[in-house]
């Protein structure tokens, strides 16, 4: 069997362990003479397999019990109106722009309060951090929206925005997992599955308790209620069922990998080989500041579209596939999240070498 080097940022590489497991599954779930695609969602058998994905979660996270796990559907894109509808109860929030994510959930907030931008970076093609240590937050902000890790401009909050007291409210969807992570200090914390976790379909939010009222924007649906999807153990309608078993055999393999402080240390270990190289290449140089650099997704250029768009064809004819940057940067972008093996990330780079060596 072929399998290639996949730097897709998203939908993304998954464990193969998890996917041969899957695979051995699809026929016959232990036992029940049916795929987990087939079985209805209020089946016992069912009910186990969400049950144990939202006990793996928490203990991974570390999730403390007054904040929710929901499995909810929508793409982060749905969270970009969720989150306003839920939280506005003054109608203002403040959002930090550090890129075209973070820019279209303001701007969707916009539909439903005053959103404030208090910071931006895109005076340099979102390629830094802004600081954040003492920014203009409103005195009646509801909450203070990031997007934490910058999946096409290869940024990421290393220190959490100082929100003075206010509510943080974080997209983590390429970064999800990666790295041990204090929920405490967030109101919410909510990803689409499909960079770091499963397949596409699935979005996770964890939110504390308190945040989940009746109390939301006139006219929100039913369907964008966080206490609707609260109060029916996400289900209230049929969940994403295959998507969320998937998601719970990432959260088994990550527990066998030693949970997220090893994924971390690994992580900091694939970023290094990348980064060490391109700080001494002559040909290829990264694209961001050194201190806000991503340990998941890593563009950068060689000062050449012709010398881009060469590497990028003859990276894929030796299996190096999807390593083509976001149309908004670039250059090239290789997303290295939690499954893709350290191997990937050194045959990666001996293939630049190789590549510099020919160019330069
Ligand atoms: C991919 C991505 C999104 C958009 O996700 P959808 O599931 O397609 O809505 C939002 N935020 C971040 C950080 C992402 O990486």
């Amino acid at each position: 069997m072929e399998r290639v080097y996949n730097f897709s940022a998203g939908p993304a590489v998954l464990p193969v362990e998890v996917l041969e497991e899957a695979a051995a599954e699809m026929l016959n779930y232990r036992g029940t003479g049916m795929s987990v695609m087939e079985m209805s969602h209020r089946s016992k058998a069912y009910q186990a397999i969400i049950d144990e994905a939202e006990a793996d979660l928490r203990e991974l996270m570390n999730i403390p019990e007054n904040y929710k796990v929901l499995f909810l559907q929508g793409g982060a894109h749905q969270q970009f109106a969720m989150v306003p509808m839920n939280l506005m109860k003054n109608k203002v929030a403040d959002y930090i722009i550090t890129g075209q994510w973070a820019k279209k959930a303001w701007k969707e907030a916009q539909l439903y309060g005053k959103a404030n931008a208090i910071a931006s970076s895109e005076d340099a093609t979102f390629s830094y951090i802004p600081d954040c240590s003492d920014l203009p937050i409103s005195e009646d902000a509801d909450y203070v929206y990031i997007c934490e890790n910058n999946t096409i401009y290869g940024t990421k909050f290393h220190t959490l925005p100082n929100t003075k007291g206010k509510l943080l409210v974080s997209d983590v969807s390429s970064c999800f997992l990666s790295e041990p992570v204090e929920v405490t200090k967030y109101g919410i914390i909510y990803g689409g599955v499909q960079k770091n976790i499963g397949p596409a379909g699935v979005v996770i939010a964890i939110v504390r308790e308190d945040l989940i009222t009746d109390d939301v924007l006139p006219g929100t649906p039913t369907m964008l209620k966080y206490k609707t999807h609260a109060d029916a153990g996400s289900m209230y309608n049929t969940p994403p069922a295959y998507g969320i078993y998937i998601c719970g055999k990432v959260f088994k393999w990550l527990k066998k990998q030693g949970g997220l402080t090893a994924m971390k240390e690994r992580n900091e270990t694939k970023a290094a080989i990348l980064y060490d190289f391109l700080d001494q290449s002559k040909l290829f140089k990264g694209t961001v500041r050194k201190e806000d650099r991503s340990l998941m997704n890593v563009p950068f250029v060689t000062g050449s579209k012709e010398l881009d768009a060469k590497f990028v064809k003859e990276a894929e004819a030796a299996g190096f596939v999807n390593l083509k940057g976001h149309r908004s940067v670039g250059g090239m972008r290789a997303s290295i999240y939690n499954a893709m093996p350290i191997e990937g990330v050194k045959a990666l780079v001996a293939f630049m070498a190789k590549f510099e060596a020919e160019n330069v």
